[in-house]
Protein backbone atom coordinates (compact mmCIF):
# COMPACT_ATOMS: atom_id res chain seq x y z
CA UNK A 1 0.00 0.00 0.00
CA UNK A 2 2.94 2.41 0.57
CA UNK A 3 2.97 3.30 -3.20
CA UNK A 4 -0.70 4.08 -3.36
CA UNK A 5 -0.58 6.65 -0.22
CA UNK A 6 2.39 8.02 -1.42
CA UNK A 7 0.98 8.44 -4.20
CA UNK A 8 -2.26 9.85 -2.90
CA UNK A 9 -0.27 12.51 -0.75
CA UNK A 10 1.52 13.83 -3.32
CA UNK A 11 -0.82 16.60 -4.74
CA UNK A 12 -3.83 15.12 -5.25
CA UNK A 13 -5.22 13.91 -1.80
CA UNK A 14 -7.15 17.37 -1.99
CA UNK A 15 -8.84 16.51 -5.22
CA UNK A 16 -10.13 12.77 -3.64
CA UNK A 17 -10.71 14.00 0.06
CA UNK A 18 -9.63 11.32 3.25
CA UNK A 19 -11.64 8.84 3.06
CA UNK A 20 -10.11 7.58 -0.23
CA UNK A 21 -6.94 6.23 0.96
CA UNK A 22 -9.24 3.62 3.03
CA UNK A 23 -11.17 3.07 -0.04
CA UNK A 24 -8.37 1.61 -2.33
CA UNK A 25 -8.02 -0.77 0.50
CA UNK A 26 -11.18 -2.24 -1.17
CA UNK A 27 -11.13 -6.00 -3.44
CA UNK A 28 -12.90 -5.46 -5.87
CA UNK A 29 -13.61 -8.48 -8.68
CA UNK A 30 -14.61 -8.14 -12.18
CA UNK A 31 -15.75 -11.87 -13.30
CA UNK A 32 -16.18 -11.76 -17.24
CA UNK A 33 -17.80 -15.05 -19.06
CA UNK A 34 -15.78 -15.51 -21.89
CA UNK A 35 -17.53 -16.15 -25.18
CA UNK A 36 -20.57 -16.17 -23.48
CA UNK A 37 -23.10 -17.01 -26.21
CA UNK A 38 -21.45 -19.35 -28.28
CA UNK A 39 -19.99 -21.11 -25.01
CA UNK A 40 -23.90 -21.32 -23.73
CA UNK A 41 -24.43 -22.91 -27.27
CA UNK A 42 -21.59 -25.32 -27.24
CA UNK A 43 -22.93 -26.66 -23.57
CA UNK A 44 -26.35 -27.19 -24.99
CA UNK A 45 -24.81 -29.31 -27.60
CA UNK A 46 -21.74 -30.65 -27.37
CA UNK A 47 -21.10 -31.68 -31.07
CA UNK A 48 -20.25 -28.40 -31.64
CA UNK A 49 -17.23 -28.54 -29.25
CA UNK A 50 -13.98 -27.65 -31.63
CA UNK A 51 -15.17 -26.70 -34.09
CA UNK A 52 -15.80 -22.77 -34.68
CA UNK A 53 -19.08 -21.60 -33.89
CA UNK A 54 -21.41 -18.70 -34.34
CA UNK A 55 -24.63 -17.00 -32.93
CA UNK A 56 -26.37 -15.06 -35.35
CA UNK A 57 -29.53 -13.58 -36.70
CA UNK A 58 -32.03 -14.67 -38.42
CA UNK A 59 -30.46 -13.58 -42.40
CA UNK A 60 -34.24 -13.43 -43.47
CA UNK A 61 -35.20 -10.78 -41.22
CA UNK A 62 -32.00 -9.13 -42.73
CA UNK A 63 -30.87 -9.77 -38.67
CA UNK A 64 -27.82 -11.53 -40.34
CA UNK A 65 -24.95 -10.55 -38.19
CA UNK A 66 -22.59 -12.38 -36.26
CA UNK A 67 -24.03 -11.77 -32.50
CA UNK A 68 -20.96 -13.71 -30.41
CA UNK A 69 -18.02 -16.18 -31.54
CA UNK A 70 -16.17 -19.20 -30.24
CA UNK A 71 -12.39 -19.13 -29.64
CA UNK A 72 -12.19 -21.47 -32.78
CA UNK A 73 -14.13 -19.15 -35.27
CA UNK A 74 -12.19 -16.19 -33.97
CA UNK A 75 -9.06 -17.57 -35.42
CA UNK A 76 -10.47 -17.24 -38.96
CA UNK A 77 -11.00 -13.57 -37.93
CA UNK A 78 -14.57 -13.40 -37.64
CA UNK A 79 -15.69 -10.41 -35.63
CA UNK A 80 -18.68 -9.70 -33.66
CA UNK A 81 -21.37 -7.50 -35.56
CA UNK A 82 -19.95 -8.60 -38.71
CA UNK A 83 -22.78 -9.74 -41.57
CA UNK A 84 -22.91 -13.51 -41.93
CA UNK A 85 -21.91 -13.27 -45.52
CA UNK A 86 -18.56 -12.29 -44.81
CA UNK A 87 -17.93 -14.39 -41.95
CA UNK A 88 -19.15 -17.33 -44.15
CA UNK A 89 -16.33 -16.58 -46.62
CA UNK A 90 -13.75 -16.49 -44.32
CA UNK A 91 -14.81 -19.77 -42.93
CA UNK A 92 -16.97 -21.95 -45.22
CA UNK A 93 -17.25 -24.48 -42.12
CA UNK A 94 -18.40 -21.99 -39.76
CA UNK A 95 -21.49 -23.69 -37.56
CA UNK A 96 -24.25 -20.83 -37.31
CA UNK A 97 -26.82 -21.35 -34.55
CA UNK A 98 -29.65 -18.89 -33.93
CA UNK A 99 -29.47 -17.71 -30.31
CA UNK A 100 -31.12 -18.98 -26.94
CA UNK A 101 -31.97 -15.93 -24.36
CA UNK A 102 -33.75 -17.77 -21.80
CA UNK A 103 -30.25 -20.48 -21.74
CA UNK A 104 -28.04 -17.72 -21.31
CA UNK A 105 -30.57 -15.94 -18.79
CA UNK A 106 -30.22 -19.29 -17.10
CA UNK A 107 -26.51 -19.37 -16.96
CA UNK A 108 -25.86 -15.63 -16.16
CA UNK A 109 -28.43 -16.54 -12.99
CA UNK A 110 -26.67 -19.80 -12.52
CA UNK A 111 -22.59 -18.03 -11.95
CA UNK A 112 -24.25 -15.01 -10.36
CA UNK A 113 -25.38 -17.42 -7.26
CA UNK A 114 -21.75 -18.86 -7.09
CA UNK A 115 -20.65 -15.06 -6.83
CA UNK A 116 -23.14 -15.06 -4.24
CA UNK A 117 -21.73 -17.36 -2.06
CA UNK A 118 -18.76 -14.91 -1.28
CA UNK A 119 -20.51 -11.99 -1.22
CA UNK A 120 -23.95 -9.89 -1.12
CA UNK A 121 -22.50 -7.07 -3.31
CA UNK A 122 -22.60 -8.57 -6.72
CA UNK A 123 -23.45 -5.76 -9.51
CA UNK A 124 -24.18 -7.10 -12.79
CA UNK A 125 -22.92 -5.24 -16.53
CA UNK A 126 -24.31 -6.78 -18.81
CA UNK A 127 -25.80 -10.45 -19.41
CA UNK A 128 -22.05 -11.77 -18.91
CA UNK A 129 -20.14 -9.46 -16.77
CA UNK A 130 -20.56 -9.01 -12.83
CA UNK A 131 -18.74 -6.92 -10.32
CA UNK A 132 -18.18 -8.05 -7.10
CA UNK A 133 -16.99 -6.10 -3.70
CA UNK A 134 -14.91 -9.37 -1.72
CA UNK A 135 -13.75 -6.74 0.67
CA UNK A 136 -15.38 -7.94 3.67
CA UNK A 137 -15.19 -11.65 2.56
CA UNK A 138 -11.23 -11.70 2.83
CA UNK A 139 -11.28 -13.06 6.34
CA UNK A 140 -13.06 -15.92 5.48
CA UNK A 141 -12.25 -17.50 2.10
CA UNK A 142 -8.51 -15.39 1.39
CA UNK A 143 -7.57 -12.71 -0.41
CA UNK A 144 -8.66 -11.78 -3.49
CA UNK A 145 -7.29 -13.79 -6.03
CA UNK A 146 -7.70 -16.92 -3.55
CA UNK A 147 -11.44 -15.74 -4.32
CA UNK A 148 -11.19 -15.50 -8.30
CA UNK A 149 -9.31 -18.55 -8.54
CA UNK A 150 -12.12 -20.18 -6.71
CA UNK A 151 -14.84 -18.82 -8.57
CA UNK A 152 -12.90 -19.69 -11.69
CA UNK A 153 -12.79 -23.48 -10.66
CA UNK A 154 -16.10 -23.60 -9.62
CA UNK A 155 -17.83 -22.00 -12.58
CA UNK A 156 -15.92 -24.44 -14.67
CA UNK A 157 -17.17 -27.39 -12.81
CA UNK A 158 -20.41 -26.70 -12.04
CA UNK A 159 -21.27 -24.96 -15.54
CA UNK A 160 -19.18 -26.43 -18.14
CA UNK A 161 -17.94 -22.81 -19.23
CA UNK A 162 -15.22 -20.48 -18.78
CA UNK A 163 -14.54 -17.13 -16.36
CA UNK A 164 -11.70 -14.37 -16.70
CA UNK A 165 -11.45 -12.48 -13.57
CA UNK A 166 -9.93 -8.98 -12.84
CA UNK A 167 -8.91 -8.35 -9.20
CA UNK A 168 -8.13 -4.52 -7.93
CA UNK A 169 -9.00 -2.23 -5.70
CA UNK A 170 -11.43 -0.54 -8.12
CA UNK A 171 -14.17 -1.54 -10.38
CA UNK A 172 -12.24 -0.19 -13.56
CA UNK A 173 -9.00 -1.97 -12.48
CA UNK A 174 -10.92 -4.53 -12.43
CA UNK A 175 -12.26 -4.84 -15.39
CA UNK A 176 -9.60 -3.89 -17.36
CA UNK A 177 -7.98 -6.99 -15.58
CA UNK A 178 -10.36 -9.48 -16.63
CA UNK A 179 -9.81 -8.37 -20.50
CA UNK A 180 -6.05 -9.02 -20.09
CA UNK A 181 -5.83 -12.66 -19.61
CA UNK A 182 -8.50 -14.66 -21.24
CA UNK A 183 -10.63 -17.36 -21.55
CA UNK A 184 -9.95 -18.87 -17.74
CA UNK A 185 -7.56 -17.01 -16.04
CA UNK A 186 -7.09 -14.29 -12.90
CA UNK A 187 -4.90 -10.99 -13.34
CA UNK A 188 -4.30 -8.93 -10.52
CA UNK A 189 -4.03 -5.16 -10.50
CA UNK A 190 -2.89 -3.91 -7.21
CA UNK A 191 -2.41 -0.25 -5.96
CA UNK A 192 1.58 -0.71 -5.58
CA UNK A 193 1.75 -1.88 -9.53
CA UNK A 194 -1.14 -0.56 -11.44
CA UNK A 195 1.01 1.90 -12.69
CA UNK A 196 3.41 -0.63 -14.62
CA UNK A 197 0.21 -2.95 -15.06
CA UNK A 198 -1.92 -0.69 -16.55
CA UNK A 199 0.06 2.21 -17.81
CA UNK A 200 1.56 1.29 -20.87
CA UNK A 201 -2.02 0.01 -22.30
CA UNK A 202 -3.93 1.82 -24.91
CA UNK A 203 -6.22 4.03 -23.97
CA UNK A 204 -9.52 2.48 -25.28
CA UNK A 205 -8.59 -0.30 -22.80
CA UNK A 206 -9.90 2.54 -19.94
CA UNK A 207 -13.73 1.70 -19.48
CA UNK A 208 -15.54 4.14 -20.90
CA UNK A 209 -13.25 5.24 -24.37
CA UNK A 210 -14.89 4.46 -27.10
CA UNK A 211 -13.95 5.45 -30.63
CA UNK A 212 -14.96 8.83 -30.66
CA UNK A 213 -13.44 9.56 -26.82
CA UNK A 214 -10.43 8.16 -28.05
CA UNK A 215 -9.70 9.82 -31.24
CA UNK A 216 -9.98 13.25 -29.12
CA UNK A 217 -7.44 12.07 -26.82
CA UNK A 218 -5.14 10.30 -29.81
CA UNK A 219 -5.58 14.18 -30.80
CA UNK A 220 -4.37 15.21 -27.86
CA UNK A 221 -1.41 13.10 -28.28
CA UNK A 222 -2.22 10.83 -25.45
CA UNK A 223 -2.54 7.00 -26.74
CA UNK A 224 -1.91 5.70 -23.17
CA UNK A 225 -3.64 4.96 -20.23
CA UNK A 226 -0.24 6.15 -18.85
CA UNK A 227 -0.19 9.49 -20.37
CA UNK A 228 -3.67 10.16 -20.06
CA UNK A 229 -3.09 9.87 -16.19
CA UNK A 230 0.12 12.43 -16.26
CA UNK A 231 -1.66 14.89 -18.92
CA UNK A 232 -2.40 18.21 -16.82
CA UNK A 233 -6.04 17.72 -15.46
CA UNK A 234 -7.23 21.62 -17.11
CA UNK A 235 -6.08 20.17 -20.83
CA UNK A 236 -8.10 16.80 -19.98
CA UNK A 237 -11.06 18.91 -19.01
CA UNK A 238 -10.65 21.49 -21.89
CA UNK A 239 -10.46 18.29 -24.62
CA UNK A 240 -13.45 16.17 -23.23
CA UNK A 241 -15.28 18.04 -20.11
CA UNK A 242 -16.65 16.68 -17.17
CA UNK A 243 -15.77 12.97 -19.19
CA UNK A 244 -12.54 13.69 -19.38
CA UNK A 245 -11.93 14.59 -15.53
CA UNK A 246 -13.72 11.39 -14.96
CA UNK A 247 -11.42 9.15 -17.21
CA UNK A 248 -8.41 11.38 -16.08
CA UNK A 249 -9.23 10.02 -12.12
CA UNK A 250 -9.50 6.37 -13.40
CA UNK A 251 -6.31 6.44 -14.76
CA UNK A 252 -4.59 7.37 -12.11
CA UNK A 253 -6.72 4.31 -10.21
CA UNK A 254 -9.15 7.28 -8.62
CA UNK A 255 -12.43 5.40 -8.81
CA UNK A 256 -13.91 5.19 -5.38
CA UNK A 257 -17.49 4.18 -7.15
CA UNK A 258 -19.25 1.12 -5.44
CA UNK A 259 -20.13 -2.39 -6.26
CA UNK A 260 -24.07 -1.65 -6.51
CA UNK A 261 -26.46 -4.83 -6.13
CA UNK A 262 -29.52 -3.85 -8.66
CA UNK A 263 -32.10 -3.95 -5.89
CA UNK A 264 -30.07 -0.66 -5.26
CA UNK A 265 -29.82 1.18 -8.25
CA UNK A 266 -32.53 -0.36 -10.69
CA UNK A 267 -34.41 3.05 -11.47
CA UNK A 268 -34.93 3.11 -15.10
CA UNK A 269 -33.57 6.07 -17.12
CA UNK A 270 -35.32 5.38 -20.57
CA UNK A 271 -37.51 3.12 -22.24
CA UNK A 272 -36.68 2.33 -26.02
CA UNK A 273 -37.43 0.04 -28.79
CA UNK A 274 -35.77 -0.47 -32.08
CA UNK A 275 -35.77 -2.69 -35.09
CA UNK A 276 -34.52 -3.24 -38.18
CA UNK A 277 -36.82 -3.32 -41.23
CA UNK A 278 -37.39 -6.12 -42.94
CA UNK A 279 -36.96 -4.06 -46.01
CA UNK A 280 -35.61 -0.52 -46.80
CA UNK A 281 -37.84 2.30 -45.81
CA UNK A 282 -37.87 4.65 -49.19
CA UNK A 283 -41.14 6.57 -48.28
CA UNK A 284 -43.16 8.49 -45.40
CA UNK A 285 -45.23 6.08 -45.18
CA UNK A 286 -42.91 3.43 -44.77
CA UNK A 287 -41.28 4.63 -42.07
CA UNK A 288 -44.76 5.66 -40.22
CA UNK A 289 -45.73 2.09 -40.74
CA UNK A 290 -42.73 1.38 -39.22
CA UNK A 291 -42.47 3.99 -36.22
CA UNK A 292 -45.65 3.06 -35.11
CA UNK A 293 -45.48 0.02 -33.37
CA UNK A 294 -42.18 1.16 -31.91
CA UNK A 295 -43.74 3.95 -30.16
CA UNK A 296 -47.00 1.94 -29.30
CA UNK A 297 -44.50 -0.53 -27.19
CA UNK A 298 -42.65 2.14 -25.70
CA UNK A 299 -45.75 3.90 -24.33
CA UNK A 300 -47.25 0.24 -23.24
CA UNK A 301 -44.37 -0.33 -21.27
CA UNK A 302 -44.32 2.85 -20.00
CA UNK A 303 -47.78 2.46 -18.64
CA UNK A 304 -46.57 -1.08 -16.92
CA UNK A 305 -43.83 1.08 -15.26
CA UNK A 306 -46.18 4.10 -14.56
CA UNK A 307 -43.84 6.28 -15.75
CA UNK A 308 -44.26 9.52 -18.18
CA UNK A 309 -41.48 10.91 -20.31
CA UNK A 310 -40.31 13.57 -20.81
CA UNK A 311 -38.00 13.56 -23.86
CA UNK A 312 -38.60 11.78 -26.87
CA UNK A 313 -35.76 10.63 -29.44
CA UNK A 314 -35.03 9.18 -32.24
CA UNK A 315 -32.31 7.01 -33.81
CA UNK A 316 -31.90 6.68 -37.91
CA UNK A 317 -30.15 4.10 -39.06
CA UNK A 318 -29.77 4.67 -42.86
CA UNK A 319 -29.11 1.54 -45.58
CA UNK A 320 -25.70 3.00 -46.30
CA UNK A 321 -25.17 2.00 -42.60
CA UNK A 322 -24.89 5.89 -41.12
CA UNK A 323 -26.84 6.83 -38.46
CA UNK A 324 -28.15 9.67 -36.86
CA UNK A 325 -30.06 10.57 -33.54
CA UNK A 326 -32.37 13.47 -32.87
CA UNK A 327 -34.10 14.25 -29.87
CA UNK A 328 -37.24 16.25 -28.63
CA UNK A 329 -38.70 17.57 -24.85
CA UNK A 330 -41.94 18.03 -24.85
CA UNK A 331 -44.57 20.22 -23.54
CA UNK A 332 -46.06 18.11 -21.19
CA UNK A 333 -44.82 14.80 -19.31
CA UNK A 334 -46.53 12.28 -21.63
CA UNK A 335 -46.36 8.12 -22.42
CA UNK A 336 -49.27 7.92 -25.01
CA UNK A 337 -48.09 6.14 -28.21
CA UNK A 338 -49.65 8.83 -30.39
CA UNK A 339 -47.94 11.68 -28.22
CA UNK A 340 -44.72 9.56 -28.61
CA UNK A 341 -45.40 9.10 -32.49
CA UNK A 342 -45.84 12.56 -33.03
CA UNK A 343 -42.51 13.70 -31.53
CA UNK A 344 -41.03 10.69 -33.63
CA UNK A 345 -42.24 11.51 -36.41
CA UNK A 346 -41.31 15.26 -36.45
CA UNK A 347 -37.97 14.39 -35.61
CA UNK A 348 -37.59 12.17 -38.47
CA UNK A 349 -39.10 15.30 -40.58
CA UNK A 350 -35.68 17.14 -40.04
CA UNK A 351 -33.37 14.35 -40.29
CA UNK A 352 -31.37 13.10 -44.07
CA UNK A 353 -34.56 12.79 -46.30
CA UNK A 354 -32.49 11.67 -49.14
CA UNK A 355 -31.33 8.25 -48.37
CA UNK A 356 -33.23 5.07 -47.55
CA UNK A 357 -33.97 3.91 -43.20
CA UNK A 358 -32.72 0.48 -42.64
CA UNK A 359 -33.29 1.14 -38.43
CA UNK A 360 -35.48 3.09 -36.31
CA UNK A 361 -35.16 3.17 -32.22
CA UNK A 362 -37.21 5.35 -30.18
CA UNK A 363 -36.37 6.24 -27.06
CA UNK A 364 -38.43 7.53 -23.85
CA UNK A 365 -36.21 9.51 -21.25
CA UNK A 366 -36.07 12.04 -18.59
CA UNK A 367 -38.84 9.93 -17.00
CA UNK A 368 -40.89 10.72 -14.33
CA UNK A 369 -42.40 8.72 -11.29
CA UNK A 370 -45.51 11.01 -10.87
CA UNK A 371 -47.28 7.89 -12.76
CA UNK A 372 -50.63 9.79 -14.15
CA UNK A 373 -51.31 12.69 -16.58
CA UNK A 374 -52.73 15.92 -14.49
CA UNK A 375 -55.68 16.52 -14.53
CA UNK A 376 -55.98 20.07 -16.76
CA UNK A 377 -58.66 22.64 -18.23
CA UNK A 378 -56.55 22.57 -21.45
CA UNK A 379 -58.17 21.05 -24.24
CA UNK A 380 -55.22 19.31 -25.74
CA UNK A 381 -54.22 17.83 -21.95
CA UNK A 382 -58.04 16.54 -21.90
CA UNK A 383 -57.38 14.60 -25.10
CA UNK A 384 -54.39 13.31 -24.13
CA UNK A 385 -55.88 12.06 -20.64
CA UNK A 386 -58.58 10.35 -22.87
CA UNK A 387 -56.61 9.00 -25.14
CA UNK A 388 -54.65 7.72 -22.08
CA UNK A 389 -57.32 5.82 -20.98
CA UNK A 390 -58.26 4.08 -24.43
CA UNK A 391 -54.33 2.85 -24.92
CA UNK A 392 -54.72 1.26 -21.08
CA UNK A 393 -57.57 -0.33 -22.41
CA UNK A 394 -55.31 -1.42 -25.44
CA UNK A 395 -52.67 -2.82 -23.49
CA UNK A 396 -55.60 -5.02 -21.37
CA UNK A 397 -56.80 -6.75 -24.60
CA UNK A 398 -53.72 -7.44 -26.02
CA UNK A 399 -52.50 -9.07 -22.57
CA UNK A 400 -55.67 -11.20 -23.03
CA UNK A 401 -55.88 -12.01 -26.56
CA UNK A 402 -52.52 -11.32 -28.23
CA UNK A 403 -50.11 -8.61 -29.59
CA UNK A 404 -52.31 -9.03 -33.11
CA UNK A 405 -55.74 -8.45 -31.21
CA UNK A 406 -56.24 -4.92 -32.06
CA UNK A 407 -53.52 -2.86 -34.16
CA UNK A 408 -54.20 0.49 -36.15
CA UNK A 409 -55.09 0.58 -40.07
CA UNK A 410 -52.22 2.04 -40.92
CA UNK A 411 -50.10 -1.18 -40.11
CA UNK A 412 -52.62 -2.69 -42.84
CA UNK A 413 -50.84 -1.01 -45.32
CA UNK A 414 -47.89 -3.59 -45.09
CA UNK A 415 -48.05 -5.95 -41.93
CA UNK A 416 -43.88 -6.88 -42.41
CA UNK A 417 -43.28 -3.47 -41.44
CA UNK A 418 -45.13 -3.18 -38.60
CA UNK A 419 -44.63 -6.40 -37.53
CA UNK A 420 -47.81 -7.35 -36.79
CA UNK A 421 -48.76 -10.97 -37.18
CA UNK A 422 -52.26 -11.71 -38.65
CA UNK A 423 -53.83 -14.78 -38.65
CA UNK A 424 -57.06 -15.50 -40.56
CA UNK A 425 -60.08 -15.85 -38.66
CA UNK A 426 -58.50 -14.44 -35.39
CA UNK A 427 -60.59 -12.25 -33.04
CA UNK A 428 -58.26 -9.56 -34.86
CA UNK A 429 -60.20 -5.83 -35.13
CA UNK A 430 -58.96 -3.09 -36.71
CA UNK A 431 -58.80 0.37 -35.16
MG1 LIG B 1 -17.88 -11.99 -21.83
Amino acid sequence: MSGQSEFLTSGISDLVGIDAVNKTNRTVLHSDLNNFFASAECRLDPSLCGKPVAVTGDPETRHGIVLAKNYEAKKYGIQTAEPLFQALKKCPSLVCVRPHYEVYREFSEAAKKIYSDYTELVEPFGIDECWLDVSDSRRIFGDGKKIADEIRLRIKKELGITVSVGVSFNKVFAKLGSDLKKPDATTVISADDFKSAVWPLPVEELLFVGRAVGEKLKKCGINTIGKLALAPLSGVRDCLGKTGVMLWKYANGLDFSPVTPPSENDTVKSVSCGRTAPRDLVCDDDVRCALYPLCENVSSRLRAKNLMCRTVSLSVRYSDFTSLEKQKKLTVPCRTSCEIFSAAYELFKITERKKSVRALTVCASNLDSTGEVQLSLDPDIQKIVKREKLEAALDTLRAVYGKGAVFRALSMTDSALSNIKLSPGSRSKKL
